[in-house]
């Protein structure tokens, strides 16, 4: 047994392991100790919390989460070649860490976890947002998550803090900022990654509201905000006709201008405008 302080550096654990980075993984792996204990302190304190980490590759990011003093660290790797090396890691700490072996997506993430829980992980792009989205749409609300802290292409850490009358703001940004306190706390060149992506990246840290911001039906507001921005140049008035021949009256009554366009209306609005119809 050893300590983390003494694992060998990541560069000699992926050569030793052949892990060379397969891109329909996502795998951009963080080979910088320093950086990956960057990333686990935007996470705030984490004595007390169970860690959940999907996709864990060769480890930096855990290894940043175990120095950091999580009480305990899920770690769910798809790649079975990644599992010796983490293999390293938890009999460096001893009952610190668990790894799991399987796809994030189809597994009950929570059922592993002792609350208080955070999130923390550098997901693969191409399952990232989907994870998110089912992390901000739980049965239940609180989730068993307290905050996530996750590393995403820049473009779409952007679309989840966006404000209103931006590019970047659309559905994502509603459904996040309604259940979530959201906030950009790093953005990483490509450079930072091995191999180097095509894009820059960004961690988001988002802290569950105890309730949504404001009251409204979940699936409403989903499929008004659908609308919305799936015609996003369009006025309201037109791109919502769908939800009935009224809609002028409903704008207005939830104090939005039938002739406003989705960019430029509040996460309040759109709340008020679907309560209209609960
Ligand atoms: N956390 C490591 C780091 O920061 O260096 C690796 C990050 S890499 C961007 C993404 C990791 O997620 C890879 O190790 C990949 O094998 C893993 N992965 C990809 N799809 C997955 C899935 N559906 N479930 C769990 N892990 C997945």
């Amino acid at each position: 047994m050893g300590t983390i302080d003494g694992l060998p550096p990541l560069r000699e654990v992926i050569a030793a392991h052949d892990l060379v980075a397969k891109k329909q993984l996502g795998q951009n792996f963080l080979l910088d100790l320093n950086l990956t204990a960057k990333i686990a302190r935007c996470a705030g304190d984490l004595a007390a919390f169970d860690v959940l980490e999907v996709g864990p590759g060769p480890g930096g990011l855990t290894r940043g989460l175990l120095a950091e003093g999580a009480r305990h660290v899920v770690a769910v790797e798809k790649d079975a070649r990644a599992l010796p090396a983490l293999a390293e890691i938890a009999a460096a700490c001893p009952g610190r860490l668990t790894v799991l072996h399987g796809d994030a997506l189809g597994m009950d993430l929570g059922s592993h976890l002792t609350p208080p829980v955070k999130v923390v992980a550098n997901l693969p792009y191409n399952v990232g947002t989907e994870l998110l989205i089912r992390w901000l749409t739980p049965a239940v609300w609180p989730p068993f998550w307290q905050s996530l802290t996750l590393m995403f292409q820049k473009e779409v850490a952007e679309r989840i803090v966006a404000k209103p009358r931006t590019e970047a703001y659309g559905r994502l940004a509603l459904l996040a900022q309604w259940r979530c306190e959201t906030r950009i706390v790093m953005t990483l060149p490509p450079e930072a990654f091995t191999p180097a992506p095509k894009v820059h990246s960004a961690v988001v840290h988002l802290v569950a509201l105890p309730a949504p911001r404001y009251a409204a039906d979940e699936k409403l507001l989903m499929r008004i905000t659908a609308m919305a921005f799936n015609q996003r140049r369009k006025m309201l008035r037109s791109s919502l006709k769908g939800l009935g021949p009224d809609i002028e009256a409903r704008l207005l009554a939830a104090g939005i201008p039938p002739t406003a366009r989705a960019e430029e209306i509040g996460l309040e609005a759109f709340c008020a405008l679907a309560r209209g119809f609960g």
